[in-house]
């Protein structure tokens, strides 16, 4: 079996989705989402901007020919070329290991049942290991060469070095290791903001051995690991639908908002296996492992989803009732984050003056879109929505998140707006999603605008439509000049703020109410 560095990047985010890579039925999977392709794009111009520092060779081979692109990298390492880009790195399997190299030998301590399953493996030659890494770099040091050897140097887009990168170079170190036969004494990350990280070795190359024993005995026994349905994990991966329809038919426990993984281990200690044991487990059972307050938040939310009921939070601390006034607005941002640009101010002003019956008359809802149709009129945009929003000053502003407070604060420093205008601004700011999560249990997958609103029966006019996908929708409109993008983005945030509307609405009502009421 071969496992390359991206299937173990795979199998340290989710051990699932290295396994349908490898398995799974391929037309299951989702489109690639514009976000991830754009992502992909970022990362390419990322490391054509940091290789401009570097001169580099590359290997000549033909595409996907592994073997070829070993032989061809071990060929420029041996002739001491200061940097090479698009290497290859793999165990050779004709040519046995210094014994020094093996894994048993380069773990310090006495090596433990994971480092002699992956030793054993190599042996036998079932595992096969092969890398990538985006540079590696000439150092004065010994090999098997002469007087020099090479570091791998990663380069990322990400922010943080997360695990999962650090892993992939302790496996690009091991590979350096085999080859030059010698062991690289560094490797490093260089991330989107350039810093360059190095990457504890000796934290890591153990690491890789635990993850590699498990990696390959999941995979070479084709055992198919459970969903577990994360938000935040599986919101980009291609096979989020094939496992949300697996999830949804086991009524799997992942899909309960606020079971990590983590709880999940626990809960499965507990013997809890589905919504229903859950739901009907005796507290004092849980108690003791989740604690009191989350083992009731948990059981309720189970109780929630199974009868499609929304209920009420014993809270001990209550919030003020939401405010009502005769006018209102609903306010919705869509941002560049890659810009730090805030470019679309979206506002349903809502006007119940004269109007016979609350919530009931459209032709007092208004859309005021507040568009920067390119990153240098966001000031413009900005002074708009002040004149607005102080055109009726005791007018309730809602919107759904922290961010659109944070943003108030942030473009008012920008653009040196006096602090008591934006202070006034934020004091009338009202957060239904503090207030739904703090007040109430629904019957959702998670306390996103979309989920809870589409539990309410509100549709998205275009169901593709999501943040990320606005984020390269502008990106096209700055680029391409197409309108339809632009007009699509302002559909989309119009559909926030009426969604943001009703769910007010809703809860107004709701909390209003003396017993937990039923969805109808
Ligand atoms: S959708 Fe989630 S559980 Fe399924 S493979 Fe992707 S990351 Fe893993």
């Amino acid at each position: 079996m071969l496992i390359a560095d991206d299937l173990l990047l795979d199998y340290k985010r989710c051990q699932r989705r290295a396994f349908l890579n490898l398995y799974g039925d391929r037309t299951e999977r989702d489109p690639e989402r514009d976000f991830v392709s754009k992502l992909r794009s970022q990362g390419s111009q990322h490391i054509a901007a940091i290789l401009a520092d570097y001169d580099c060779h590359r290997p000549q081979f033909a595409w996907r020919d592994w073997d070829a692109g070993a032989i061809a990298t071990a060929h420029l390492m041996a002739q001491g070329v200061d940097c090479i880009h698009q290497g290859v790195l793999q165990v050779n399997r004709s040519d046995p290991f210094p014994a020094h190299l093996w894994p048993s030998a380069i773990a310090n301590a006495p090596p433990n049942p994971q480092v002699l399953a992956v030793e054993a493996q190599l042996r036998l030659q079932a595992l096969e290991l092969m890398g990538k890494p985006t540079l590696l770099v000439k150092q004065p040091g010994k090999s098997r060469w002469g007087d020099w050897q090479y570091i791998p140097i990663n380069v990322k887009l990400g922010k943080r070095p997360k695990p999962e990168y650090k892993l992939v170079s302790a496996l690009h170190t091991y590979l350096l290791a085999v080859m030059q036969e010698a062991l690289p004494t560094e490797a490093h990350l260089i991330l989107r903001d350039r810093d360059v990280h190095s990457v504890q070795l000796h934290i890591w190359l153990p690491r890789l051995w635990e993850v590699l024993a498990e990696c390959s005995e999941v995979l070479l026994l084709s055992r198919e690991p459970e969903v577990f349905i994360s938000r935040q994990r599986c919101s980009l991966c291609q096979w989020y639908s094939h496992c949300n329809a697996i999830a949804q038919a086991q009524n799997h426990l992942s899909l309960v908002p606020g079971v990590t993984p983590n709880r999940y281990e626990q809960l499965q200690t507990l013997g809890i296996q589905t919504l229903e044991t859950l739901a009907s487990t005796p507290p004092q059972e849980l108690n003791s492992t989740l604690g009191h307050d989350l083992a009731l938040n948990l059981q309720q939310q189970a109780w929630s989803i199974l009868s499609n009921q929304a209920l009420k939070k014993q809270t001990k601390r209550a919030l003020p009732p939401l405010p009502s006034q005769e006018v209102e607005f609903y306010f919705d941002i869509e941002a560049e984050p890659d810009r730090n640009l805030d470019y679309l101010l979206g506002v349903v002003q809502i006007d119940y003056r004269g109007a016979p019956l609350r919530g009931s008359l459209r032709d007092r809802e208004q859309f005021i879109p507040l568009v920067a149709e390119n990153p240098a009129a966001e000031a413009d945009i900005w002074q708009q929505f002040l004149t607005l929003m102080e055109s009726e000053p005791n007018a309730p502003i809602f919107h759904f998140s922290e961010y659109e407070v944070e943003t108030i604060q942030r473009l008012g420093r920008l653009y040196k707006t006096p602090l008591h205008r934006v202070q006034a601004l934020v004091s009338r700011c009202v957060d239904l999603h503090h207030y739904v999560t703090a007040t109430t249990l629904l019957p959702v997958q998670s306390y996103s605008l979309k989920a809870i609103a589409q539990w309410l029966g509100f549709q998205w006019r275009d169901a593709e439509a999501s943040g990320d996908q606005t984020v390269c929708w502008y990106d096209r409109w700055l680029k391409t000049g197409d309108r339809d993008c632009l007009d699509a983005i302002i559909r989309y945030n119009e559909d926030d703020c009426r969604a943001t509307y009703r769910l007010k609405v809703w809860l107004a009502d709701f909390l209003e109410t003396p017993i937990a009421a039923v969805k109808e």
